[in-house]
């Protein structure tokens, strides 16, 4: 059974570049309610803690290097079927492929520098929301 919550970071270029606040208004237009939010910045290490599931791909290393460059904005949001509407509000991977009006069309700058990250699963929303946020940090009411 789909789960109601998702986890997204708002990943360095788009906080670097001022986009945060912009961001955040489409998720909760889009109706997502934040149930934790916390600013943060990921050494390269913890980076590729989060990215393990991706240390066979050739751009691992970059992927982490890129993460750990400068302040992120960690989340975990909550709506019906939220994996699936999160993923449709961020578009694809690839902005150059991103539908118009997504947050990836507007805000990405490459397939690397992509604005935001959408968890891809229930299960990995789980297991990524547990890796910013204690129990006691997210909103449970
Ligand atoms: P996502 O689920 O849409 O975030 O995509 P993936 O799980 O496939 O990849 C994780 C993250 O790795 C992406 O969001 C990008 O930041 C980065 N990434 C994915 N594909 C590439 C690539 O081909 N080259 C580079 N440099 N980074 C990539």
């Amino acid at each position: 059974m789909a789960t109601n919550r998702t986890f997204t970071m708002i990943k360095p270029d788009a906080f670097g570049e001022g986009n945060a606040g912009a961001i955040l208004k489409m998720i909760e237009e889009a109706g997502f309610n934040i149930l934790a939010l916390k600013l943060t910045k990921l050494d390269k290490a913890t980076a590729g803690k989060f990215y393990a599931v991706h240390k066979e791909r050739p751009f691992y290393m970059d992927l982490c290097d890129y993460m750990s460059s400068g302040p992120i904005i960690a989340a975990i949001l909550e709506k019906d079927n939220a994996v699936a509407d999160f993923r449709k509000l961020i578009g694809a991977t690839n902005p150059k492929e991103a539908e118009e009006g997504t947050i990836r069309k507007l805000f990405a700058k490459s397939i690397e520098a992509n604005a935001v990250h959408g968890s891809d699963s229930d299960e990995n929303a789980k297991i990524e929301g547990s890796f910013f946020f204690s129990e006691l940090e997210i909103i449970n009411d």
